[in-house]
């Protein structure tokens, strides 16, 4: 018997980690939605995310655009970018390709996906890739590749969990077990799929931990400030937002009541989740920043106090202060 470890016998040694905080951001879809995400950028890089994630249209729809903002993330400010991916309907060559193209403008971390199959119901191209694991499984096999390359930091591996079932799922226990199969095939973390009961999150997490799953499960978290955002939201997602929250929205009489009872519910949902463990949470802008940071300043998370970074809002500030 090899003896215990340092660790093992001390195991407060490790400590509690501070709280994770990410955004969600999508690529902008014209030169004024581009202006608008800038601004919005510099606000959220003011509040020292671990990371940003930007999203990618299922199959590859707005890859250009997905990987310039990415390259710009990266060129231009402090900020991490998770780049998002989805597999459906492209060939394990075309992903090789662009996971290698997001490796080279300094992507580390990438959020594997399967992406909703097309509306249309053709089926997807022979020979392309069917789930979110065989994506990971890909992504591993491209950064053992590149491992000379990477000896400075690995790619984290992301992936979905769902707090409610997957509209095409049979149970919920059957996400789990997707999960699962994530995790053994690589994934490091996962981030949810927004949920609008303050339990859904504390059971997803049980469920999932009964069942072996031991990889962080980040709360996706969205500002239920819009009425027709939620209803856009139910759409594309198939989660059905809380109908007694859209009564409280819909009987508001201004946009600022509104406000406050979005902000109020979303902080609701984000307090239950990090009190049931959450290790991080993970808020969906939708390219808009008041609302998160509005949610964010109530929250008053447990975060590093990070001395030596400054935003690029701070630097070009300070380069201003030289020029005059
Ligand atoms: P998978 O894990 O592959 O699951 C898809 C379906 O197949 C599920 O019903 C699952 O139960 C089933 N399944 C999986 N593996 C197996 C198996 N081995 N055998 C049998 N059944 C199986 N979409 C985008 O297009 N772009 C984005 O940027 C994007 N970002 C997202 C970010 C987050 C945090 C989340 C939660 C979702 C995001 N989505 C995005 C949506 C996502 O693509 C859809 O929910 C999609 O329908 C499923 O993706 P997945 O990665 O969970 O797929």
């Amino acid at each position: 018997m090899s003896p215990p470890s340092l660790i093992d016998t001390h195991p407060n040694l490790v400590g509690t980690a501070p709280v994770a905080l990410s955004y969600e951001l999508f690529p902008p879809r014209s030169p004024a939605a581009a202006e608008s995400l800038w601004t919005t950028i510099g606000e959220l890089e003011a509040t020292d995310p671990d990371y940003v994630s930007v999203t990618y249209g299922a199959s590859g729809s707005n890859r250009n655009t997905a990987v310039e903002l990415i390259n710009r993330l990266v060129q231009e400010t402090t900020l991490r970018p998770l780049a998002h991916l989805t597999c459906v309907g492209n060939s394990p060559q075309e992903l090789a390709e662009i996971i290698g193209e997001l490796l080279d403008v300094g992507v580390r971390g990438i959020l594997a996906l399967r992406g909703d199959q097309p509306k249309d119901g053709v089926a997807p191209p022979e020979g392309s890739l069917r789930y979110a694991q065989d994506l990971i499984e890909l992504i591993r096999r491209v950064e053992q590749r590149r491992s000379a390359l990477l000896c400075a930091g690995k790619v984290a591996v992301g992936v979905a969990a769902y707090p409610t079932r997957h509209p095409e799922s049979p149970s919920e226990a059957h996400d789990v077990e997707v999960l699962l199969a994530k995790q053994r095939s690589g994934a490091d973390f996962a981030i949810t799929q927004v949920f609008f009961h303050t339990e859904q999150y504390a059971d997803l997490l049980t469920r999932a931990r009964r069942a072996g799953v031991t990889i962080p499960i980040i709360p996706g978290v969205m500002p239920l400030t819009s009425l027709r955002r939620l209803a856009r939201l139910s759409e594309l997602t198939g989660v059905e937002a809380d109908p007694a929250l859209i009564g409280r929205l819909a009987a508001a009489e201004t946009d600022a009541e509104r406000t406050r009872i979005g902000v109020s519910a979303t902080v609701d949902l984000a307090n239950a989740a990090l009190d049931a463990g959450a290790p991080g949470l993970h808020l969906y802008t939708f390219n808009e920043h008041t609302a998160a940071l509005d949610v964010l300043d109530k929250l008053a998370l447990p975060r590093p106090r990070r001395g030596n970074r400054h935003s690029s809002h701070q630097r070009s500030a300070g380069r201003r202060q030289l020029a005059s």
